[in-house]
């Protein structure tokens, strides 16, 4: 863990770079980072820059595996549901469609947006993005992928979904018996592998990684 103060030089020989703390404004120079390591801002505590363990491979994999996820999670039911003599199995879209189908249009097309849409267009744009990197090119495509990876980012609220589907469960569970089915445990892991993504997407460090890189 580095911490560096605005008048300190990097006693590697390594380039530094000038950065205000987004908590505090401190101005902070912060040196180039190892692997795994992070500065702190040392007036305030905030995390500046992070450098995730195994470099730019680290947010690639997890990007490559958690679309992969995805795919399964739309594959195989989601859950079933058993109860007064009726048995009810229902997809991931089925969830959203069923939304659509009971005049819950505009929640149909926000769980749609932010659970699907979202999080496909960050993983995709993600994996454009850090493929040349891990190759060692710099892409001229890098500046608008990060627009959109930076921007969707946010929005994307996987984990929020999950929440709300393990809440209804808990609801569900006392009218009808509930089976969880091999699309739901995709899901679960695809909510894990994508929130590993957004916290080893260091908007900083990332920058600073494609400007290090040659024009090929
Ligand atoms: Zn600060």
């Amino acid at each position: 863990m580095s911490i560096l103060e605005e008048s300190s030089q990097d006693a590697s020989g390594g380039e530094s770079e000038l950065m205000a703390c987004h908590q505090c404004d401190l101005l902070v120079e912060v040196a180039e980072l190892e692997e795994g390591s992070k500065a702190l801002c040392p007036r305030c505590s905030h995390k500046l820059q992070a450098s995730p363990r195994g470099g730019v491979s680290r947010p690639l994999g997890l990007s490559i595996a958690a679309l992969g996820l995805f795919g399964l999670s739309n594959a195989f039911p989601f859950m079933s549901f058993k109860g007064a003599g009726q048995e009810q199995m229902i997809t991931l879209c089925h969830n959203v469609m069923e939304l659509y189908r009971h005049d819950s249009e505009l929640l149909a097309l926000t769980v749609f947006g932010l659970v699907v849409v979202l999080p496909c267009l960050y993983l995709v744009a993600t994996i454009l993005m850090l493929i040349p990197m891990r190759k060692g090119r710099r892409h001229p495509a890098f500046p608008g992928l990060a627009k959109i990876v930076f921007g969707v980012g946010p929005w994307a609220m996987v984990d929020v979904f999950l929440l709300g589907v393990l809440v209804s469960l808990t609801k569900i569970a006392s009218m009808a018996k509930v089976e969880l089915g091999l699309s739901f445990i995709a899901f679960v892991l695809f909510a894990a592998a994508f929130s590993m993504v957004v916290s080893s997407m260091d908007k900083e460090w990332l920058w600073r990684e494609w400007e290090r890189l040659e024009t090929k």
